[in-house]
């Protein structure tokens, strides 16, 4: 089977780190995530970390050249039997098209871009109650009735990050609706999307996620299977 080749295309506190992590548990993949390149670069005070910082704790994006930059080191340091997942890239459609170019030069392509779907209210809710791990990155939810105070999966410290505060909050989303959503229209044009509720609970999306891969990873020499799969996929996200 060739590699999978994926895109976790949703809005920040979705769940989509909390889902890589499980992907990556079930497919060879590498989880490129840009959002914890960065941060690794503000912790480790390096030029690109100074600069992208004060964009990062405002909620604005960093610049496209930086991040195209930085993707496209790792993608060609991959094994060409390694798949991918992309979680906080492409976000803007010029990043889009330098990385449908970067695929086409790598000869990887995408297998499916993958769209957790929430309400609006309960993404903003996992936000303000989500917690890193300042060691390994894991996310995890904290609540009054569920205080948790180290990382389940390392017991490192917790931490908010500095861009999960309410005021900021907001204008992630906002930058969100006006940069990222676009990203739907364009994929789907591909006839890469597959939509998935991401409603419930991990386990329950993650199943869902798998299903849309696995129906996305039918030869594309069958239209027909492969247009009842995105039939059978709509029908069951409803
Ligand atoms: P994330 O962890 O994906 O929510 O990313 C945290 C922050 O890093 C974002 O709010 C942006 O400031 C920056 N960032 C991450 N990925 C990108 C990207 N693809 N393009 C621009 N800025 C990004």
């Amino acid at each position: 089977m060739e590699p999978v080749n994926l895109i976790l295309l949703g809005p920040p506190g979705v769940g989509k780190s909390t889902q890589a992590a499980l992907l990556a548990r079930r497919y060879p993949l590498a989880i490129l995530s840009t959002g914890n390149m960065l941060r690794a670069e503000v912790e480790a005070e390096t030029e690109l970390g100074l600069a992208a910082k004060a964009a990062m704790d405002s909620g604005q994006l960093v610049g496209d050249d930086v991040i195209v930059a930085m993707v496209r080191k790792c993608l060609e340091e991959l094994a060409p039997s390694q798949g991918f997942l992309l979680d906080g890239f492409p976000r803007t459609t010029a990043q889009a098209a330098a990385l449908d170019a970067m695929l086409h030069d790598l000869g990887q392509p995408l297998s499916v871009v993958v769209q957790p779907l929430l309400e609006r209210e309960e993404v903003v809710r996992r936000m303000a109650s989500r917690r890193l791990c300042r060691r390994c990155s894991t996310p995890t939810s904290v609540s009054p009735e569920a205080p948790v105070e180290t990382c389940r999966s390392c017991g490192g410290e917790l931490i908010q990050r500095p861009d999960d505060r309410p005021e900021v909050i907001r204008k992630r989303m906002e930058i969100y609706e006006q940069q990222t959503s676009p990203l739907a229209a364009y994929y789907q044009e591909a006839e890469l999307l597959a939509p998935v509720n991401a409603q419930g609970d991990q386990t329950e999306v993650f199943e869902r996620i798998v299903t849309a891969i696995e129906m996305y990873r039918l030869p594309h020499r069958l239209p027909a299977a492969r247009s009842i799969a995105v039939n059978r996929i709509n029908r069951y996200n409803r």
